[in-house]
């Protein structure tokens, strides 16, 4: 991220974006771009980059891209969408460059039939043979397809084959889909499920690649879904209740995706509508929001993980990232944790000028907004075999404590000491500072310490921003060789120092985990 110019933000983006100006300079006309041409916009003040086969003028962009002009000009005149995918996926491009799109990519003009006829005459053949020649055939097949590939005809996304599969069956009254991933250590998280509106859509996480089950259902079914989940041999069951008690012919009409396993960064990422259920203030600017699960959605967002929030703004599809905590920190001992997974509670600071937050402020009770599904990368077991857990957390960056503080103290038995140590501006804007206080007087191996970089005078604790002697003085092992978790989130500068002072202070890349987009 890079500070932007005044009157260079998200919503002035989105003024200019309505004005009417001709942001192409092709007034309004769309055209074929080949790659020798695309390759000729190639500097700030003409610059077209191509993603997913669209090409955008970029340069009234430039000086409204959070990340600066450098990170766009890495693109210029080029195929950026791998460089866009690695950065900001989620970011709705097609939406807040509508009026810069230039036109589409020109398929290579040759290769593309010849590699479709190929391709159609393998099927041809495939159809013919017997089944001891198939192997061969086959081989064929993944050159033409290669050949698609290159020449950027889509014929069919990049399926990984594993073993993995669904079928389905009916009573009188019920519909049970069962896909049989033959993953040992499968759990609720890593199944989501949507059923409305007679679509259905379930969705299995297996590592760095998801399955796909994607139907517009053969008849009417009512909006209970249950799922059910064979976690040692990893069947999952998604069952449904007819609407009326009629013989199904067939499951449903397939969805393009349907019955595929393909990576998860291949898939788009798929939102449903939450309704706002309450709102809590948590300080002067924080609050909780409290949002609901339509009711034929199956969905557990995993420790450690965000989801994203789309609202219309101006017209305008926006995204941001926000990371769903508990309603409230495990300091019952007697009831276990009840999180219902109806629910999605979501501790977000309202910015005087921010665009999303403002807007997120204004919803009503009873509006609604569309949450994605969970993405990022940490992994519990880097917890289940530490000794020693320490967070370190700057303002909201808080917010992934929360599930982790809940799971290290009610779950991980071999864990000594959990320390938190919690980075704010002045005492008004520490999150929760009540609950983290009870929850060490409950738990002798979890204790807090806040650190305050615009204290009042009357403040007598530590005070400061982060840094090599501070973190030198409170991270420590609890025995000489303990293993140590540190997991670290707050503004990107703090994220970014932090990560190097512990690196510098002697600590393993595998030590750290530095919670980022
Ligand atoms: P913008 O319109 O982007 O910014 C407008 C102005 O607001 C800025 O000019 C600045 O004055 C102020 N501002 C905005 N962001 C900051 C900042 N970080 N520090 C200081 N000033 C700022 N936020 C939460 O509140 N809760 C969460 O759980 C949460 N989870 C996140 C998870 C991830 C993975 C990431 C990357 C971010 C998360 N954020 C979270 C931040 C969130 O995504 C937004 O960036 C934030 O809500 C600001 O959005 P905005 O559109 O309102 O502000
Ligand atoms: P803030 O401005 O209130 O700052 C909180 C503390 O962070 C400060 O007291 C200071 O100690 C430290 N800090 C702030 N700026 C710093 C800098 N430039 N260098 C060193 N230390 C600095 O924080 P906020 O407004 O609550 O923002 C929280 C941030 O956390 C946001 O940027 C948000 O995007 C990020 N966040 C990230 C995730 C994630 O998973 N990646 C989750 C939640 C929040």
């Amino acid at each position: 991220q890079v500070p932007l110019k005044p009157g260079r933000s998200l919503m002035d983006w989105i003024r200019l974006t309505k004005s009417g100006k001709d942001l192409t300079g092709l007034k309004g006309r769309l055209i074929e771009v080949t790659e020798d041409e695309l390759s000729k916009h190639n500097k700030k003040e003409d610059c077209w980059i191509c993603i997913r086969g669209f090409v955008y003028n970029v340069t009234p962009y430039m000086e409204y891209h959070p990340g600066g002009e450098d990170e766009l000009m890495k693109a210029a005149g080029t195929d950026g969408t791998d460089l866009f995918d690695q950065v900001h996926r989620w970011v709705n491009y097609e939406s807040m460059l509508k009026e810069c799109l230039v036109g589409r990519m020109a398929v290579k003009p040759i290769a593309a039939p010849k590699a479709l006829k190929a391709f159609a005459y393998v099927i041809f053949f495939l159809q013919q043979i017997p089944e001891d020649e198939i192997v061969v055939y086959c081989f064929y097949l993944c050159l033409c397809s290669r050949f698609c590939k290159i020449c950027s005809v889509s014929i069919m996304p990049e399926v990984s084959t594993v073993d993995i599969f669904y079928d389905w069956f009916q009573t009188d009254s019920l519909v049970t889909i069962v896909i049989y991933t033959k993953q040992k250590d499968m759990n609720a998280e890593l199944v989501i499920v949507d059923c409305q509106d007679k679509r259905l859509r379930g969705e299995i996480i297996m590592n760095d690649h998801s399955y796909l089950v994607e139907v517009d259902l053969d008849h009417a079914v009512s909006e209970d879904v249950a799922v059910n989940i064979a976690e040692k041999v990893g069947k999952v069951e998604i069952i449904l209740s007819k609407k009326d008690n009629i013989h199904w012919k067939m499951l449903g009409q397939p969805s393009e995706g349907h019955n595929t396993f393909i990576k998860r960064t291949d898939r788009g990422l798929f939102y449903r509508k939450c309704q706002l259920v309450s709102k809590t203030e948590v300080t002067h600017d924080t609050k909780l929001f409290c949002l609901m699960l339509p009711k034929g959605t199956h969905l557990r967002v995993p420790t450690g993980q965000h989801v994203y929030l789309k609202q219309i703004i101006a017209g305008t599809e926006v995204v941001k990232p926000y990371t769903p905590v508990l309603p409230f920190l495990p300091l019952d001992f007697q009831e276990p944790p009840c999180h219902d997974g109806v629910r999605i509670y979501l501790m977000i600071k309202i910015y005087s000028h921010g665009l999303f937050t403002q807007a997120l402020d204004h919803l009503q009770i009873g509006d609604y907004i569309f949450v994605s599904n969970p993405e990022g990368n940490f992994k519990k077991s880097q917890v289940q075999t530490s000794e020693d857990l320490v967070l370190l957390a700057g303002g909201t960056g808080f917010t992934p404590m929360v599930k982790l503080l809940n799971f290290a103290l009610t779950e991980v038995s071999c864990l000594r000491t959990v320390k938190l140590i919690f980075f704010n501006k002045t005492e008004d804007d520490i999150l929760w500072r009540n609950q983290l206080e009870q929850l060490a007087l409950k738990d002798e191996r979890f204790e807090v310490q806040f650190i305050l970089s615009q204290p009042t005078k009357d403040w007598v604790g530590k005070q400061g921003k982060i840094s090599s002697s501070l973190l030198s003085e409170l991270v420590k092992r609890s025995r000489r060789d303990s293993k140590v978790l540190i997991c670290i989130c707050g503004p990107a500068p703090f994220t970014e120092q932090g990560v190097q002072y512990l690196k510098d202070l002697g600590y393993s890349q595998e030590e750290i985990h530095a919670f980022t987009a």
